[in-house]
């Protein structure tokens, strides 16, 4: 089968390789339908993510079909449509049982899928601990509509609640990309009273407004958010941040625009260290929480995509076959002609 394969620092190729087969009972086999491209993928590829072993199979955003179960698996069966989440974990370590679930201390556990095992930009690909990694697609359900439920709709929902968001708050999300959106359409789920919008790229701002994503759109090269949020608030400033941005400034920015005894979730990866000047922000009394998705609500987000309470489908903005992902992976890397994200399609 095909795969798109972690050669060496800033090269990927779609290799041949053996098909997956059962080597734990907690396994299960996916023929992979429907999967994405993440900026972690990139990350990988440039070197950025020390744990990613050469030779891996990348990918670990995508949806299928249920092909084999080992003795262990309860809860599929084959032929089951299934969204994959990021995060394999073992359910039952110390961290497992609190549901923080990406510091899971098993080998397969966290984000091992397209990292440190073969992930789902395959045409096959081997799931462990499947009772815990996988979620049912309701019929009825299209393949997009579940694409992003393990990764991105799992960093928005788990960010939202760690924002401690009230009914009635002005929450700020800093970043329009994909992960911001999907920030601010969880956030949207607790009722805020408006959500404030902020990047420095007007296309995705423009994404978000046309979506009817958050309440009010700003561009720091052409207002100050702090001014916009201060409007909003009877001047205290925001009641939850969320940084998703990770840019050279955006962290300050996350601070300053928060109302004293807010929550900072700082969802961003940044590709350098970070200030935090505690000198400056003396008093403000702020909160602080940071960290990878611990991806274990799936079966909630899904639940809430079948009712109709989240839609991501507007973010995937492009489409393409399988054999074409190295084109996929240009576009995407690109962020041309509107894309936001990609679906691959594996049965064209
Ligand atoms: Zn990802
Ligand atoms: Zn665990």
């Amino acid at each position: 089968m095909k795969a798109v394969t972690y050669v060496d620092k800033g090269v990927f190729e779609v290799r041949d390789k053996p098909e997956p087969s059962v080597s734990e009972p907690t396994d299960a086999i996916i023929r992979v339908t429907t999967a994405s491209i993440c900026t972690s993928d990139l990350h990988i590829r440039d070197g950025f993510v020390p744990r990613a072993v050469k030779g891996v199979t990348v990918g670990h955003e995508f949806v299928g079909v249920v092909v084999e179960v080992g003795s262990g698996v309860e809860r599929f069966s084959p032929g089951d449509r299934v969204a994959v989440n990021v995060e394999t974990f073992c359910g039952h370590c110390f961290y497992c049982r609190r549901g923080w679930v990406n510091n899971c201390t098993d080998r397969n556990g966290g984000w091992a899928l397209g990292c440190r095992i073969d992930g789902g930009q395959a045409e096959m690909v081997r799931v462990p601990f499947a009772d815990n990694a996988l979620t049912r697609i309701p019929d009825g359900i299209s393949d997009e509509q579940a694409l992003l439920t393990g990764d991105l709709l799992s960093t928005g929902y788990w960010a939202a609640g760690l924002g401690d968001i009230s009914e009635g708050d002005v929450v700020a999300v800093i970043g329009a990309g994909p992960t911001g959106i999907c920030t601010a359409i969880c956030c949207r789920l607790r009722s805020p009273a408006a959500i404030v919008i902020i990047d420095n790229d007007p296309s995705r701002l423009e994404f978000a407004r046309s979506h009817g994503i958050g309440d009010a759109w700003v561009d720091p090269s052409e207002c100050d958010p702090a001014e916009v949020i201060r409007g909003l608030t009877e001047g205290r400033g925001a009641d939850a941040v969320m940084e998703v941005a990770g840019g050279d400034d955006t962290f300050q920015m996350a601070w300053r625009i928060a109302r004293p005894n807010a929550v900072v979730v700082v969802v961003a990866m940044y590709d350098r260290p970070q200030t935090l000047p505690l000198s400056d922000m003396y008093g403000k009394n702020l909160v602080f929480k940071t960290g990878g998705v611990d991806a274990s609500s799936c079966g909630e987000i899904m639940d809430l995509i079948s009712t109709g309470r989240i839609d991501a489908t507007p973010l995937i903005t492009h489409r393409f076959r399988f054999s074409e992902i190295e084109d996929a992976y240009r576009l995407f890397e690109s962020h041309s002609d509107g894309m936001m994200k990609v679906a691959i399609r594996f049965n064209e």
